[in-house]
């Protein structure tokens, strides 16, 4: 039965790469039928900040990540609950089971207490770094008599034990790096245990993954250093060593190692900022792995990666953290969750809808012109609550339809949206310049005659709506024996006052006929 865990320490916000190393091992586990571990790393007991671990819980459940094994929240709010046979699976209340297995380390000669005071082992330190050795401790307490351990002892000196690092090659096969070897002779001997009787990450990782028993440890790459000290410890256990997989780093655009400083690194940051969780995961998956080829989509729900990740396909390479893919997943994520949405209303709405999907999404009709103006507005009222507006005193209707005239753009990006649609409110100072189109051959005669036109056009027509406007406004055209952007430039750039904006039929419904007819008259009587 495989086995994963994800090991936190619960010293501040959690770090992307962590939600990352959390996920493949969720990830892992799922796709194989395995079972999936939480255990939270507190022995730092400096490092660590109160509320760290409950956060960390709460994005786990955020991102449904459920583990099998670990301390959540039971049923009665806020308390932190166990999951599980292998508990504890907080290390701080396992502090009596590492000081047994060092006990077992000592006694067969794989671990030695060590009474060196900080003044020699900085001295002895400098001293290395003068003559150009790496610093590591000189063994002096590596062989003291037992007597003399034991007088040091009673006189009260306090010691640490350090792990007796094997003067042998330490090798073992990485699964996504392949073969590894380090050798033991250049490894410093690791402290397992302070002072205050805490152990230290290194022997109650080992010990716990053992006692958990974890079948694969996948962890970012920061950790292959200290693996070497791991398949010692576990050596000197006579246990069996789980299998390896460390993942790699997350690099800024620049490729240095991801960092606070070019943006933010913090989960919380991002769930802050509003972007959608399944779009995070998303993300968060491709950051060192892919489908493979043949697989094009890139768009995947957590149930769908549990089905098809494979450590196979991850990557030795950095994987740059690139904040724009993010907001593309976002993108993709918000289309998805609205089409999926109104998919499902349409149909309640109208029995009889039809429904094409194209490129761009679903395209509906219905049976009425009513059905379709009602469809409009529950759109225009879910793209409210996702855009960014500030307090306004505007006609309701016309914001409602301001915003339908944009979805793509909200659905795209929700901030500034108020920028997009204000010249729907307030017609903005242009130049006539504005009405005229150079490539599409519309000089300033043109653009009144079409205009003038058009606005007799739509001062006729008496139903408004986006389809009536486009056949009006199509027969105008024809009329003219003109191309169509020989009408359209010149009547959206009268409707909007802008460069860019929705297009002419759309910025005609938005403004609804008086208004439209309003704005024509003042583009005409500009040239
Ligand atoms: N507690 C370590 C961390 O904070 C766990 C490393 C490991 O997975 O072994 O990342």
């Amino acid at each position: 039965m495989i086995k994963t865990r994800f090991a936190p320490s619960p010293t501040g916000q959690l770090h992307v790469g962590s939600l990352r190393t959390a996920l493949y091992a969720y990830l892992f586990a799922r796709k194989n039928n395995g079972v999936f571990i939480l255990r939270v790393e507190d022995t730092d007991q400096k490092r660590e900040v109160e509320g760290a671990m409950e956060s960390l819980i709460k994005i786990l459940n955020y991102f449904g990540l459920e583990y099998d094994e670990g301390p959540r929240y039971g049923l009665e709010c806020g308390k932190l609950k166990e999951k599980g046979e292998n508990g504890p699976y907080i290390q701080s209340q396992r502090t009596e089971i590492y000081r047994k297995h060092v006990e077992i380390l000592l006694e067969k000669g794989h671990a030695y207490k060590c009474f060196c005071t900080k003044e020699r082992l900085d001295e002895m330190r400098d001293n290395q770094r003068a003559n150009k050795q790496a610093p590591m401790y000189d063994r002096k307490c590596c062989d003291l008599p037992e007597s003399e351990v034991k007088a040091k002892i009673d006189a009260g000196e306090t010691f640490i034990i350090r792990q007796k690092i094997p003067y042998e090659i330490i090798k073992f096969k990485d699964l996504i790096r392949g073969n590894v070897q380090f050798d033991g002779k250049i490894i410093d001997d690791q402290v397992l245990m302070k002072a205050d009787g805490f152990p230290t990450y290194h022997l109650a990782n080992v010990v716990d993954d053992h006692l958990m028993e974890i079948t694969h440890v996948i962890r970012g790459e920061e950790w292959l250093p200290s693996t070497p000290k791991h398949i010692a410890l576990y050596k000197s256990f006579g246990w069996h060593a789980p299998d390896f997989a460390h993942i790699p780093l997350l690099l800024n655009a620049d490729k240095s190692k991801l960092s606070k400083r070019q943006g933010d690194v913090a989960v919380e940051e991002y769930m802050k900022k509003g972007y959608i969780k399944e779009a995070i995961l998303n993300f968060i998956v491709f950051l060192g792995w892919n489908p493979g080829q043949g697989e094009e989509r890139e768009v995947f729900t957590l149930k769908e990666l549990e089905e098809i990740f494979s450590l196979e396909k991850v990557h030795k390479g950095g994987a740059v953290f690139n904040v724009e893919k993010l907001d593309w997943f976002n993108w993709q994520w918000q289309k998805e969750m609205y089409n999926t949405e109104f998919r499902q209303k349409a149909s309640e709405l109208d029995p009889q809808v039809t429904i094409e999907e194209s490129k761009r999404g679903p395209v509906f009709t219905f049976s009425d012109e009513e059905k379709t103006s009602e469809f409009q507005k529950l759109k225009a009222q879910y793209l409210l609550e996702i855009a960014d507006i500030p307090e306004n005193d505007h006609d309701q209707e016309l914001l409602l339809r301001a915003l339908f005239s944009i979805e793509d753009k909200i659905l795209k990006e929700s901030k500034d949206t108020y920028e997009n649609i204000k010249f729907f409110f307030e017609l903005p100072e242009y130049d006539k310049e504005l009405l005229t189109h150079e490539k599409m051959r519309v000089d300033l005669k043109e653009a009144k005659a079409s205009l003038e036109a058009a606005q007799k056009d739509l001062a006729k027509l008496e139903t408004w709506t986006l389809n009536s406007l486009k056949q009006t406004l199509l027969k105008t055209v024809e009329t003219l024996e003109v191309k169509n952007g020989q009408v359209l430039w010149p009547l959206r750039a009268a409707l909007t006052g802008m460069q860019f904006s929705p297009g002419a039929f759309e910025s005609a419904w938005t403004l609804g006929k008086e208004e439209s007819i309003k704005r024509i008259n003042i583009a005409i009587e500009k040239i």
